[in-house]
């Protein structure tokens, strides 16, 4: 089958044939060891694509957020959205995450596969913003109940931009396309998991290893305690592993600090 001018007007048929011819061609991938600067993914050959075989996606994702409307509530819905997304976009950065992106009402931020304990850290750490800062003030100024939900994943990744128009020799409407598992997969899991909840698929699971990830302070029963509970999603069709493992802890308001600083540090002894 193929679409005729006289099913579509001629400028559109177009665009779809000339897509259609570049699909035709073989594609040329590279395959680099870790996430390149935004500078270094190819733009302009569209059958060039880089391979990374392992990259960690931490998303993390507005609940509640239908209840915010941007023709009732534009005050409220602004604030809103500034509070979360402009957090985790800064947080994500500080924890050096190679690569961050808004999507909807989430925000997802990619990280080496050398850095699992650094990825971890930096979702914990904004878990415990969303709930002690985000959820507290939205409810007490706004009056409304929001949440949010984090979902992590590991697996390859294909990458390049795609760009739309040449100007000035430089594209317009581009954006990088981050092709497989693990942004999709971070956010069916982030979807899964209740507010306040964070979920990680079990590939990403099985690379962490230490006890400060693993167990916890002991606060407050002096007893540390197994943080991570299995979740079986073998019957879920959305996911290619039979197992997800759910964190609901934030840090520790004693230990948490110094915890997050241990735990960053356990990904520079590794390297
Ligand atoms: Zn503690």
């Amino acid at each position: 089958m193929e679409m005729k001018p006289t099913q579509v007007p001629e400028r559109f048929l177009k665009v779809i044939e000339e897509q259609t011819s570049i699909y035709q061609k073989r594609t040329s991938i590279t395959r680099v060891n870790s996430i390149p600067d935004q500078n270094q993914i190819p733009l302009d050959n569209p059958v060039h694509w880089i391979r990374i075989p392992s990259v960690i996606c931490v998303y993390v994702d507005m609940v509640g957020s239908t209840r915010l409307s941007a023709s009732e509530r534009e005050q409220d819905t602004a604030r809103a959205y500034q509070l979360f997304t402009g957090t985790a976009v800064r947080l994500f950065a500080a924890f050096n995450a190679a690569y961050i992106d808004v999507k909807g009402d989430g925000v997802f931020a990619l990280f080496d596969a050398g850095m699992p304990n650094t990825a971890l850290a930096a979702a914990v750490t904004f878990k415990s913003f969303a709930e002690l800062e985000f959820v507290q003030a939205l409810k007490r100024d706004l009056n409304v109940d929001l949440g949010a939900h984090i979902g992590i994943d590991e697996e390859t990744v294909l990458v390049r931009k795609i760009g739309m128009r040449r100007v000035d020799g430089r594209y317009d409407r581009q954006n990088e396309v981050w092709a497989g598992k693990p942004v999709n997969m971070a956010a069916k899991l982030a979807s899964l998991s209740k507010s306040g909840q964070l979920l990680a698929s079990d590939r990403f699971f099985q690379r962490l290893k230490d006890e400060k990830v693993l167990r916890s302070c002991g606060c407050p029963s002096g007893q540390p305690l197994d943080l991570w509970e299995r979740i079986d999603v073998k019957q879920d069709a959305r996911f290619d592993f039979e197992s997800a493992w759910l964190l609901k802890t934030r840090w520790c308001d004693r230990h948490g600090a110094e915890f997050c600083s241990q735990i960053i540090g356990l990904d520079r002894i590794d390297a």
